[in-house]
């Protein structure tokens, strides 16, 4: 940390606290002695989307809420359900590490999510994400749920006869 008053490139820590998004430190210049303080914040990296048109756009999480919470609407979840949900999948992409991520893959990560918690809420994501055209691409996704899962805990199986 370079002292803003002789420009010596070298401070000592002398005091340092959390206040509400970070650190502040009181700094000593090894040169000239004066005290100044510093604050570090932590800055959360950014992280980018790639859309299908290959637009990059900064990751927001709300607008990931917006998605779920419209796919989940009138549902009988727990609350915080929702929030939660879009939790997981923004630390999931953090953990991945990288700077761009395509925006298939948060879709596909929200649907494996989705489809834990609820499958209507799962079948709506899925109609708007996949933009199913017609009723027969729908109706396969809905068998394949019906044939290869079992419901989630709590859930009823969808009243739906073949
Ligand atoms: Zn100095």
């Amino acid at each position: 940390m370079q002292c803003p008053f002789c420009g010596y490139g070298d401070s000592k820590v002398i005091d340092s606290r959390d206040v509400d998004d970070g650190i502040r430190r009181r700094r000593q210049c090894l040169s000239c002695d004066v005290r100044f303080t510093t604050y570090e914040r932590l800055q959360p990296a950014n992280l980018f989307v790639i859309k299908k048109d290959q637009r990059r756009e900064e990751f927001n999480k709300e607008k990931l809420l917006a998605g779920i919470r419209k796919a989940c609407e009138k549902r009988p979840l727990a609350e915080g359900a929702v929030e939660a949900l879009a939790d997981d999948i923004e630390s999931e992409l953090i953990q991945m590490g990288k700077a761009e991520i395509p925006s298939s893959v948060i879709g596909d990560m929200v649907m494996r999510h989705l489809k834990k918690l609820d499958y209507i809420a799962y079948i709506r994501f899925a109609s708007v994400y996949r933009d199913f055209t017609d009723i027969t691409d729908l109706k396969q996704e809905v068998d394949t749920l019906l044939s290869h899962q079992s419901p989630p805990d709590g859930q009823l199986t969808l009243p739906i006869n073949s």
